[in-house]
């Protein structure tokens, strides 16, 4: 769908591990912070395959190549940021242009003529009469601006997380991490000691009842004043939760006087068959984080909010009280200005919707037999398998056939897939092909 970009099958013309990826991986394991060696070895351990990783040496549309000449089909879309594909053109001409223009203004002094675009566009697309935006540029940052203007503007210090959930690995963000205790415990003692979490419902759950566990985990508590949700969960295992949970939880946080923060860093943008779920579920939320999709391939976020609830940032001492060097760098700007036209121009969250359902049947048929469940919401795919161990072996077996995908869900046995929203079903009965056989 990018034009000039063609969509391949993998070829692997050196087997994995091949020589100069394995040079590379050397070299990674003597310079790179020991937790991601300790990974690969646990993980290896575990699955009994190998886990080193290729060498990303060029990427295209829904293709990657490693420094092996390998080619293959990037079903991650680099953790869902390459939604409108890799090197999208039109992306790559914006940025182009503005890195011969200006690549870096004097962000919340003076901003650049990108970033003033970009806030004025965003503002545009959050489904709030009058909107207020801060950039960022990871998702962390998005949701920390997000928790922080809840903060403020509630002078309430407690979040109402959920289990499961994932929002990054900041401080603000990680305090409210369901996803993994570990990445929790060893900071505590420096997180937000008012989070609480409540369990994330599973399709098919009664609305009354998932509203009532998040009663239950609010408790009589006056010290919430954010909840905070990913409309799906993601790296929790693509659960969706059942229709009119989040309306219900929009309503529950009016009634507590709490603000709903969506963090549709992975969500957002199409992947899930709307530009935002949460609206489309629904929804009112008083916050909205975007990230990932938004700089195509470039770190970009920001958190939309209402201008009612952002005035709590009207400091009368007149401080910037949050601010970075690089917020609002006019690359990532030009890089998302450039991505939010693919995506609306193409109304790329139609195609996810679409094509992701029509996926997810496919799968099913083709492999529902052998694994635990097939699930998700447009392009964000959820394959649960039966062990953690399994789902490892088989991420290593696609990835020597030439699939990149990545392990995902709470206890590791979901292959998480959120290609390229662009990707051909082409491309997608393949990788079910090479699935199924692996499977059988
Ligand atoms: N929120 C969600 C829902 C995410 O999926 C992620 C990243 N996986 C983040 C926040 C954090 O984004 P980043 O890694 O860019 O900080």
């Amino acid at each position: 769908m990018n034009a000039g970009t063609e969509q391949l099958d993998p070829r692997m013309i050196a087997p994995l591990p091949a020589a100069r990826g394995q040079a590379l991986v050397e070299i990674l394991a003597q310079a790179e912070c020991p937790a991601l060696t300790a990974r690969r070895a646990r993980r290896a351990e575990l699955s009994g395959a190998a886990h080193d990783p290729i060498v990303w040496s060029r990427a295209a549309g829904v293709n990657v190549w490693d420094t092996d000449g390998n080619r293959y089909l990037d079903l991650s879309a680099g953790f869902g940021a390459a939604a409108v594909g890799h090197g999208a053109p039109a992306v790559v001409q914006a940025v182009q242009r503005q890195t011969e223009q200006l690549m870096h203004a004097l962000g919340d002094v003076h901003p650049s003529e990108t970033k003033v675009a970009l806030l004025a566009r965003l503002a545009q697309l959050a489904p709030f009469e009058d909107a207020r935006v801060m950039l960022g540029l990871s998702g962390a940052d998005a949701v920390t601006a997000a928790l922080k203007t809840a903060a403020l503007h509630t002078r309430r210090p407690g979040v109402l997380a959920f289990r499961g959930g994932y929002h990054g690995l900041e401080y603000g963000p990680l305090a409210a991490c369901g996803y993994s205790e570990p990445f929790r415990a060893p900071f505590t003692a420096q997180l937000n000691p008012h989070v609480v979490f409540a369990p994330y419902p599973r399709a098919g759950m009664p609305v009354d009842a998932a509203i009532s566990a998040v009663e239950l985990a609010w408790g009589t508590r006056d010290d919430i004043g954010a909840v905070l949700i990913e409309p799906v969960l993601g790296r929790g295992g693509a659960v969706a939760p059942p229709a009119g949970f989040l309306a219900a939880l929009c309503a529950l946080c009016d009634r507590r006087a709490a603000l709903l923060i969506a963090d549709e860093v992975l969500t957002g943008l199409g992947r899930c068959g709307a530009l935002l779920r949460s609206v489309h579920d629904g929804a009112h939320p008083h916050l909205i984080c975007l990230g990932k999709a938004l700089g195509a391939g470039l770190p970009v976020s920001a958190c939309l909010g209402q201008a009612e609830v952002m005035a709590a940032w009207g400091d009368p001492a007149g401080e910037a009280l949050h601010t970075g060097t690089f917020f609002g760098n006019p690359l990532g700007c030009a890089a998302a200005l450039a991505a939010l036209e693919l995506i609306e121009s193409q109304r790329l969250w139609e195609r996810a919707e679409r094509v992701g359902a029509w996926f997810r049947r496919h799968l099913a048929q083709q492999i529902g037999a052998r694994v635990v469940d097939v699930r998700g919401a447009g392009l964000l795919v959820g394959i649960e398998l039966g062990s953690g161990a399994q789902t490892l072996a088989l991420v290593r077996s696609l990835l020597e056939r030439g699939y990149i995908v990545v392990p995902g869900g709470v206890d590791g046995r979901v292959l998480s897939l959120t290609p390229p929203l662009v990707i051909e079903q082409a491309r997608l009965e393949g990788f079910s092909s090479a699935l199924a056989e692996l499977l059988a």
